[in-house]
């Protein structure tokens, strides 16, 4: 059968040097994620604990939600808080009884920290615990932090999945659990190849639901559906939980290996993973390949945004042809982007941190075809002439899994058709 190939034969990025930046860094902070984490859990409200500027910054992230009921907001600390003259334990208790007296839809309240939070030390941990004895049973109240201090955006959802984790009861069944938070249409894919293999019983973190929130113990073993949840990775193995080390199920050949890693744990037999996967890979490939012409022998820049840089330059050289030239991550776990690093060939600068405008020069002396970064470097990159994808829009749209990857593929194409045309205007 045509099993996948787990790593390069040769010199693979996995052994790269890695140049570490400690510099200027401009990313979103971890509220950020608040948009698509109150997407997948609609039993949950989002209390972001901040100031104005914060309100501001998830008002325009989530300009669409503007005629629903919002299922996130913030409680706005005012002069007189960060200047330590009134007691925002009590204003933090009052707004959230006013808040579950007008919602009794709400089961988990999450108390989410931020910069000017953390700057006051207001300890949220111990609001949560007091909210928590003054709702029980029927509100959970968790908090973590979502502060753009030393952070990007994608830790906001690993540090609201990493203090989910601390409170999940205990068990020891046997049971395979997928992490991290994707569409429900993609996540129900994922279970649906998982279920043909036969493997049962499958959970995931977040659960859609506050009672389907799985029991964690030694019996657990998960597989991250996203590279950037390491601290989640590692709550769970402090809970006992076993992580299933395998590339990130972006394109056919990475959604292959991770299936394929989830597989051999469970001990599925080779002919039922090549009758449940044949189809959906004979698509993607189809599918990538239809987006990959575009892309083929195209040089590609990686800024550090998402930390879904290392799965991502493994998709684009080995499924598209093209050549990533640097690969910069914000922050580079090696027990889970490991496998993916194993697949590219050695070549590319790997990068870990920024330091912005040294990663700028370093942008404009290689003219790469496209680059991919944040949406503040975007803009003037385009006027300098370069192509560029905003790394947040792989975070937005569903990109993982079979079905997905050519969409994914197309997701990288669009700025070189975009920049082509406009070249074509312009001659
Ligand atoms: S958490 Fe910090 S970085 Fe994020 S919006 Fe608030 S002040 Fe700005």
């Amino acid at each position: 059968m045509n099993r996948p190939v787990p790593t390069f034969e040769g010199a693979s990025c996995a052994d790269s040097p890695v140049l570490k930046e400690r510099g200027q860094h401009e990313v979103f902070c971890g509220l950020t994620s608040i948009i698509w984490l109150h997407r997948k859990m609609p039993d949950a409200f989002f209390l972001v604990v901040g100031s104005r500027t914060c309100a501001h910054l998830l008002q325009s992230a989530a300009g669409v939600m503007i005629f629903a009921e919002p299922r996130f907001g913030t409680a706005i600390l005012e002069e007189q808080d960060l200047a330590g003259m009134a007691d925002a334990h009590d204003e933090l208790d009052r707004e959230v009884a006013h808040l579950l007296s007008r919602r009794p839809d709400i089961r988990r309240l999450f108390l989410v920290g931020s910069c000017p939070s953390e700057v006051i030390k207001l300890d949220l941990s111990r609001a949560a615990e007091r909210l928590t004895k003054a709702h029980a049973p029927h509100i959970q109240v968790v908090n973590y932090s979502g502060s753009g201090i030393e952070t990007t955006f994608t830790q906001g959802e690993d540090a609201c999945l990493a203090a989910m984790t601390e409170v999940l009861p205990a068990g020891d069944e046997r049971q395979l659990l997928l992490v991290g938070s994707l569409p429900d249409v993609v996540e129900d894919q994922a279970l649906s190849l998982i279920a043909e293999m036969g493997i049962t019983p499958v959970r995931t973190l977040p659960a859609r639901r506050v009672e389907d929130a799985p029991a964690i113990g030694a019996g657990s073993r998960f597989a991250l559906l996203q590279p950037f949840l390491g601290d989640t990775a590692l709550a769970l193995e402090r809970r006992g939980a076993e992580m299933i080390a395998a590339p990130m199920p972006f394109g056919e050949e990475g959604t292959t290996a991770w299936l394929r890693a989830i597989a051999d744990e469970f001990g599925v037999s080779d002919e039922v993973f090549e009758r449940v996967t044949a189809a959906p890979r004979a698509r993607a490939r189809k599918a990538v390949a239809a987006k990959a012409e575009r892309l083929q022998g195209k040089s590609v820049f990686f800024l550090p945004d998402s930390q879904l840089e290392p799965s991502l330059a493994r998709f684009l050289s080995r499924e598209c042809g093209m050549t990533p030239l640097e690969i910069g991550t914000p922050f580079l776990h090696r027990g889970i982007a490991g496998p993916d690093l194993a697949m590219i060939p050695s070549g590319p600068v790997l990068s870990e941190g920024q330091d912005v405008e040294r990663q700028l020069d370093r942008v404009r002396a290689a003219r790469p075809d496209l680059t991919v970064c944040g949406m503040g470097l975007a803009n003037p990159l385009e006027a300098e002439g370069l192509a560029t994808k905003w790394s947040i829009e792989l975070i937005f749209t569903p990109v993982h899994l079979y079905e997905q990857a050519g969409d994914l593929a197309g997701l990288f194409a669009r700025p070189l058709d975009r920049r082509a045309r406009i070249a074509g205007l312009a001659s």
